[in-house]
């Protein structure tokens, strides 16, 4: 199989070093130059458990070279994503299937614009990845993770299973699962609540967690998301909302989400896949969700104005 990685910073990189231990041709395409020089030079290094991994991958920003895929997973962040697309299509036939697995809602509407839905997978990772610098990432999820998927076309053809399998080959447990939409839902909770609030607030989970002030924020955003879901006929409801919530902060204590960074990094966030994305559905349902609304506008002020922020 021809497998490329579009957008290979933290998860792109986790994921193709990952399959680059197969049989099967890895490429990673990304826009920013420093990072696919040093792959190309040293290799990628992944650093688990203290321990650095030297990984040769095949690694260009010209989308030119790696010629027609059968797979293309997609990791760039929300706001690139339609440029990504477009840059990625010298890669895209018509039998290559491309798979998202990026966080909140909206990814599949832009992949849409250049990719016929047959061709479309979406889904999410529960694996977590930490970009350290050009060619070096860090892997910090413990425990095995889990990756899912499900064809938008609700039809799984043979290069979908092909991917599947060598996932799961090189240690990447991947399911092809109609259950997905549901799974990208209570990951949204998750993504929601902690990446904003640790944003705004600059705060790793385990310390955010301590606060009821922050508890009483979440199980807002909690309560409107579970409302929107349940309108849409997902069983998704606030309880269990706020219990998946308990689970992950007792699993990712030390987790800096990654809008932290972006915020630190004075870049776009994901915010309008997150927040944004629930404010939008939930508008078309005539649901309130000020809790979400808030935390959207808040987001907003802080990534519109990081030039006149006082020192
Ligand atoms: P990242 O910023 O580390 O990597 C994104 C990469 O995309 C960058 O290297 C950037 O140069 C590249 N890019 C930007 N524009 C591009 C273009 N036009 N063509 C090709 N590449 C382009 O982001 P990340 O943390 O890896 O997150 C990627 C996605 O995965 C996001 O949707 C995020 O929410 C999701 N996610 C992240 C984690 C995590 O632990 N980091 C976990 C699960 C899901």
């Amino acid at each position: 199989m021809k497998i490329v990685v579009v957008g290979a910073g933290a998860m792109g990189s986790l994921f193709a070093g990952y399959l680059a231990k197969s049989h099967e041709e890895i490429w990673v395409y990304d826009v920013w130059k420093e990072h696919i020089d040093a792959i190309n030079r040293e290799g990628l290094v992944m650093t688990r458990d203290n321990v650095d991994h030297r990984v040769k991958l095949n690694a260009t920003s010209d989308p030119m070279r790696p010629s027609v895929m059968d797979a293309v997973i997609v990791f760039c962040k929300y706001v690139h994503t339609r440029q990504a697309m477009q840059d990625a299509r010298p890669m895209i036939g018509p039998r290559t299937v491309v798979l998202t697995l990026q966080n909140g809602l909206g990814n599949v509407d832009i992949l849409r614009e250049t990719v016929p839905r047959g061709q479309i997978l979406f889904g999410l990772t529960t694996l977590t990845s930490e970009l350290l610098g050009p060619g070096h990432i860090e892997e910090s999820f413990h425990g095995r993770g889990e990756t899912y998927f499900w064809p938008l076309s609700g039809k799984i053809n043979d290069t979908a299973n092909q991917l599947s399998l060598v996932l799961n080959e090189v240690g990447i447990h991947t399911e092809i699962t109609p259950e997905v939409e549901l799974k990208i839902w209570r990951k949204l909770i998750v993504n929601t609540c902690y990446n904003t609030l640790c944003a705004l607030t600059g705060l790793k989970v385990g310390d955010l967690i301590d606060q009821p002030a922050a508890w009483d924020i979440m199980n807002g955003i909690a309560f409107e998301i579970a409302q929107v879901a349940q309108r849409k006929g997902l069983p998704l409801d606030e309880e269990e909302g706020r219990g998946i919530l308990k689970k992950i902060a007792a699993e990712t204590l030390n987790h800096v989400p990654s809008m932290v960074n972006d915020v630190r990094n004075h870049k776009k966030t994901e915010i309008d896949c997150l927040n944004g994305a629930i404010m939008r559905e939930a508008e078309k349902m005539g649901i309130p969700t000020p809790y979400n609304r808030t935390i959207y506008n808040m987001v907003k002020i802080v990534e519109n104005t990081y030039d006149s922020r006082l020192k």
